[in-house]
């Protein structure tokens, strides 16, 4: 129901947490967070509500600067720690609002090829469906293009790789997502609010757009996959 991430200069899961809370507003039943620390990605999730994640978070924390976090409104899947978001297959780490209307087809293909399920979701079809062209040889850019194309529905989503420290993909159709800039960091968030304790300077996705961040640079393409230039506001919000 919110997603949040963060390339950072900065431990990234308080950043996550606090943007979180700003989204606890759209109502959740669970929430996660997943980083990239020295290469390699972790996540922590919890059911309930996100005091739930802070204290699995002192328990085991997660270090990492470049992080993406979700709160989870179930609509495929019971709440439960399994199917909460990051949702993760090999090398590829993803958040997802919204709902995949083909996962039922894309999970027999992806079955077919040796991909394995963990959660009832929707949403890990996209992380087995971005993995399955990563172990083709694509780049984690391309794998999530592709992983994009083959989507029905409607979604936000942000991908983080394992080995990737300074790469976040995001794309949006049907559902809003905004790009927070920083100074050397990067943000996105389901919404200006979620990003107001970090940067006011804002670009919004538009329907169809695949972004490609990396803490000093913002690449959107447009759903023809033509290079598309989007403003950057300066949105100011009351803390
Ligand atoms: N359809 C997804 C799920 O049930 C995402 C729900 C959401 O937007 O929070 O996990």
């Amino acid at each position: 129901c919110g997603i949040i991430g963060v390339l950072g200069n900065h431990e990234a899961a308080p950043i996550l947490v606090e943007g979180l809370k700003r989204l606890e507003y759209r109502g959740y039943d669970s929430a996660g967070i997943a980083t990239v620390n020295n290469g390699t990605l972790g996540r922590r999730r919890a059911v309930g509500k996100l005091v739930n994640l802070s204290d699995a978070l002192v328990h085991d924390p997660l270090a990492g600067k470049s992080g993406i976090g979700h709160t989870r409104w179930a609509t495929h899947g019971a709440p439960t720690v399994t199917n909460a978001h990051p949702h993760r297959s090999g090398c590829v780490a993803v958040v997802h609002n919204g709902i995949i209307e083909n996962y039922k087809e894309l999970r027999e293909e992806l079955a077919a090829k040796g991909l394995a399920y963990e959660s009832e979701t929707d949403s890990e079809t996209v992380a087995l469906l971005a993995e399955s062209f990563a172990r083709e040889g694509f780049s984690p850019v391309d794998a999530a293009a592709k992983t994009v194309e083959r989507l029905h529905g409607a979604f936000a989503l942000a991908f983080l790789f394992d080995g990737e420290q300074d790469l976040m993909i995001a794309a949006r159709k049907g559902s809003p997502l905004a790009i927070g800039h920083g100074d050397g960091e990067m943000f996105v968030g389901s919404d200006a609010m979620a990003l107001a304790p970090f940067t006011d300077q804002i670009t919004y996705l538009e329907e169809g757009d695949f972004a490609v961040l990396t803490r000093t640079s913002l690449e959107i393409r447009n759903s023809e996959g033509k290079l598309a230039n989007r403003e950057k506001r300066q949105i100011q919000l009351d803390m």
